[in-house]
């Protein structure tokens, strides 16, 4: 659409889409809305939708995944959490902090304490665990859920945590602010789509073996429901290297920014498996331009439930993100230190 169009002429142009037998998604950037269109088998006849009033250009776009793309959506996609001043796919980057499990009420407020302290924005804790093992601690379900409610009162920390299934999904949901899918999930169709149904930004985890086209078709997926709200998370792929628990596929954030508009987060954590390497590539992930990082962090890192190993301690959260900051000058952009949640009004 034309950067003056109206908001009445964006809707006649999506319900003229509509009525042709497709689906209009309505995509507004920073400079214009574009309206993507899907559902259709063959080419889109142009010529009356080019006539339509408000209308600047009809684009066919060729890629599989076309809400994704930056054909279709030319500005960065920033997912807003309202009520807040955080975000994620704008000028700052997005600190997501916590444990890989929430493994006790008090575990998991001491943590969240101290990355609140150190100016974290979002709080990561598993509830539901996708383990390798069936014998592994699977989460604490809906007690976790309320424990991360509760600390999203307490500290303002908007929270991140992994729907597993559809039940799990429902769950998460209702007391979270943004939806996991785990690395093991990516291509779990039908709980991409149910996530798509939802409209909370849902967070895709890359699979360990995905590819560049993989991974977007996954946010594809979740776009095509109608939700266009969907960060990318680079978390490490399996090669061949033994030194780390997978291989950080750092290029593939410069390659993403390239064909999507979409924001995508590096999680050094389950990247390297050891904490000595995860504030390395931390900072490596802001300077190759990742719009956030998601870290385990542990207060008692020997004796948790899950990835102990790779969970740094509180102090060394507090340090990188003095670094972080730092890094992020270099290139214009902001660590943002707290969270700023407006007062609810009664
Ligand atoms: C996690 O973030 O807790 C997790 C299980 O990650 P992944 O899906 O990337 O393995
Ligand atoms: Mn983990």
């Amino acid at each position: 659409m034309k950067a003056q169009a109206t908001p009445e002429q964006v809707k006649a142009v999506c319900d003229h889409i509509e009525q042709l037998g497709f689906r209009a998604h309505s995509l507004p950037g920073a400079q214009r809305t574009a309206i993507g269109i899907t559902g259709n088998q063959g080419e889109v006849e142009r010529g009356n939708l080019e006539e339509l009033p408000g209308v600047a250009e009809v684009i066919r776009v060729s890629k599989a995944y076309k809400l994704a793309s930056r054909d279709a959506k030319e500005d960065n996609t920033i997912i807003r959490f309202p009520g807040t001043d955080a975000t994620i796919g704008g000028n700052d980057i997005a600190i997501v902090a916590g444990p890989c499990s929430i493994e006790t009420r008090e575990q998991a407020f001491t943590i969240a304490e101290k990355v609140a302290a150190s100016g974290a924005q979002f709080f990561r804790g598993g509830a539901f665990k996708p383990r390798t093992s069936p014998y592994a601690f699977q989460g604490l379900g809906i007690e976790a859920l309320q424990i991360m409610a509760e600390i999203r009162d307490a500290f303002g920390l908007r929270i991140i945590t992994e729907a597993i299934d559809n039940e799990s999904l429902e769950l998460v949901v209702e007391y979270a602010d943004v939806i996991q899918i785990g690395a093991r999930n990516m291509q779990n169709y039908s709980l991409l789509k149910k996530a798509g149904k939802t409209r909370k930004p849902v967070l895709i985890k890359r699979g360990m073996s995905a590819t560049l086209d993989e991974f977007l078709m996954s946010a594809e997926y979740v776009m095509s429901e109608g939700n266009y709200q969907v960060i990318l998370c680079e978390r490490g792929v399996r090669t061949f290297a033994d030194h780390t628990r997978n291989t950080l596929d750092l290029s593939i954030v410069p390659a993403v920014q390239r064909l999507s508009h979409l924001p995508i987060l590096v999680d050094p954590s389950h990247g390297t498996g050891k904490r000595n390497k995860v504030i390395p590539m931390a900072r490596a992930g802001v300077a190759v331009g990742a719009d956030g990082i998601m870290v385990e962090v542990h207060h008692e890192p020997e004796k948790a439930w899950s990835d102990g190993p790779q969970s740094i301690y509180p102090e060394q959260f507090a340090s990188m993100m003095d670094e972080l900051e730092q890094i992020a000058a270099v290139l214009h952009r902001r660590v943002p230190r707290g969270i700023h949640v407006e007062a609810a009004t009664a």
